[in-house]
């Protein structure tokens, strides 16, 4: 799970990425709504905790960006402000939790582990490319509406693939991400997993 933590006060950034790591969370921490955007453009966030007050901006306006990129993880809001107006506010524009400084860490994780067990909305649990279809609850994968057996492994690449499509992405941010212990695996391209799930349809559409 990646989590990018939007935070413009250096120490409590700080002790958010810590906390966020020490529970086993991957953590990309930004100051500024600029470098947010920039991050959500290059990789796939479960959650995203995020302070109003921000020195280029609100943190409202880029929560309506984001929502308007039809980006639909889970948003954490972390501010000062605690009236009800703000509240309103950023719940209409599409946050899904608010809590306000100061807070417990504890208090904290409890609502981000809630916000990630209720997942981004259904509709992105269905990600396309083309003829190819991937349902990220059920972990099935089908093409041309036939389904194919991939292994976890050939699963979790494909997804990584998917959640990036159209982008450009290095050997070693796939392996980082696929591969723990990158030393046991190697490294697959887009054509290779493109050559399995064709290899695979095609032996699910033969009669034996
Ligand atoms: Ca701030």
């Amino acid at each position: 799970m990646r989590i990018l933590a939007v935070e413009d006060e250096d120490r409590l950034l700080g002790i958010l990425q810590r906390t966020l790591k020490a529970e086993g969370f991957s953590v990309d921490g930004v100051t500024t709504a600029h470098d947010a955007l920039e991050h959500v453009k290059l990789n796939h966030y479960d959650l995203i905790i995020l302070d109003l007050q921000l020195p280029d901006g609100s943190g409202t306006t880029l929560l309506r960006q984001l929502r308007q990129q039809q980006r639909k993880m889970p948003v954490l809001i972390l501010t000062a402000r605690g009236d009800i107006d703000s509240k309103i506010e950023n719940f209409e524009a599409g946050a899904d939790d608010y809590l306000t400084k100061p807070f417990a860490l504890a208090e904290l994780m409890i609502r981000v582990q809630a916000l990630l067990r209720r997942g981004p909305l259904i509709q992105e649990n269905i990600l396309k490319v083309e003829n190819l279809e991937l349902n990220r609850l059920t972990r099935q994968v089908r093409r041309g509406g036939k389904r194919i057996e991939l292994s976890p492994k050939e699963y979790s690449l494909l997804e990584y693939l998917f959640l990036h499509a159209g982008r450009t992405l290095s050997r070693s941010m796939i392996v980082e991400r696929i591969w723990t212990n990158p030393s046991k695996g190697s490294p697959i391209s887009w054509m290779s997993i493109l050559a399995i799930c064709a290899i695979k349809s095609m032996k699910a559409s033969s009669p034996n």
